[in-house]
């Protein structure tokens, strides 16, 4: 038996490398050609498609509300004390029955660094991120969000991560609402070929 001597070990490796080489290079090579023939993948956002976002994404802030409307905020301020922007304005009363609620409740966007620490701190679920993240603007006074907007922000979406039809709306700033799911992900989409 022809035991294969150290010139011819170190002769087999390299050629085993430059197969490995080789191969990585076609693959990198074919790669390059299939998106050459692809349809370009730039998302015609807002005229007529719309990311609609995961679950956990962090979009702007919400106020959650009990069945009668009322906010479950008890003014505690637990989410002002940890936010570390200072973003967060919290000024509570005492209502008629004695139960403390936010007579000021103001979110300044503008500094948020959307870490979701307020939401985590806050011991009655009441603040949360929501999956709203259209509501860019020139001012920056608009991007502080009183307690009765925070009430009506759009909560989060149960089954994000798509790509969705979308129709755009001018009345009332810009809003861009998703109609028809195209695809269940955007992975899948950057892929296709049509
Ligand atoms: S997300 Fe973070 S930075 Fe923004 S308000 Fe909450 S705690 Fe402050
Ligand atoms: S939102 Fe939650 S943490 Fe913030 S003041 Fe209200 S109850 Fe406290």
């Amino acid at each position: 038996m022809n035991i294969p001597s150290a010139m011819d070990r170190a002769d087999n490796r390299q050629r085993w490398i430059g197969w490995a080489l080789f191969a990585d290079l076609i693959k990198g090579l074919s790669l390059t050609l299939k998106y050459m023939f692809s349809r370009s993948v730039t998302m015609q956002y807002p005229d007529k498609e719309k990311w609609v976002p995961y679950e956990r994404f962090k979009g702007h802030h919400l106020l959650r509300s009990d069945e009668n409307g009322e906010t479950l905020c008890v003014g505690c301020e637990l989410c002002a004390k940890i936010c570390p922007c200072y973003c967060i304005t919290v000024v509570a009363y005492e209502d008629e029955k004695g139960n403390r609620r936010p007579k000021v409740f103001d979110v300044d966007t503008a500094r948020c660094l959307f870490c979701g620490l307020c939401e985590d701190a806050c011991p009655v679920e009441c603040i949360a991120m929501g999956s709203f993240f259209e509501y860019s603007t020139y001012s920056m006074q608009e991007l502080v969000a009183d307690r009765d907007q925070l009430m009506q922000m759009p909560g989060k979406i149960d089954d994000g991560g798509y790509i969705a039809d979308a129709k755009m709306h001018t009345a009332d700033g810009v809003r861009v609402t998703a109609t028809k799911k195209q695809d269940e992900s955007w992975w899948d989409n950057i892929h296709r070929n049509n």
